[in-house]
């Protein structure tokens, strides 16, 4: 499975605690994160992330497009909403774009841990059998 892993400022400490708490889970994916959100889980969890750049350059939209292509499985976005980013827009954007390819997507720790509790007992895998019947489909037309 691929994951997005994303934090605003405020909420990187509770994502480090978390990848942490769930990293035996983390270590069987393939993690994908914003600039500063992967480069603090590479080194202070040492596992390994593909990082895009930073949410406000442009990193939410990275992710946004591999949604769009359909690469990614599973988005956790840890977001602050109690403080306004320059890049809401973006921010806008991912959360829709989730929404029209029907990605999971956590935008708090809670809805973040009963997603990677699924993840871990198999619970996505009537969107793995979509998934393929979608490649199935665009391979006959
Ligand atoms: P960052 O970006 O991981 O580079 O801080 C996250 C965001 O603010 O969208």
């Amino acid at each position: 499975m691929k994951i997005a892993l994303i934090a605003h400022d405020k909420k990187k400490e509770d994502i480090i605690q978390f990848v942490t708490a769930y990293k035996s889970v983390f270590q069987q994916h393939e993690l994908f994160a914003t600039g500063t959100t992967g480069k603090r889980i590479m080194e202070e969890v040492s596992l390994t992330v593909h990082r895009f750049h930073s949410g406000p350059l442009g990193g939410d939209q990275e992710i946004g497009a591999m949604i769009a292509r359909g690469e990614m499985d599973m988005v956790l976005f840890f977001r602050d909403p109690l403080t306004s980013q320059p890049h809401e827009p973006d921010v806008s954007a991912l959360i829709r774009l989730s929404d029209v390819y029907e990605i999971p997507l956590a935008t708090n720790m809670g809805t973040a841990e009963v997603l990677i509790q699924g993840l871990k007992h198999g619970y996505m895998d009537w969107l793995k059998l979509r998934k393929k019947q979608g490649e199935i489909n665009d391979k006959q037309k």
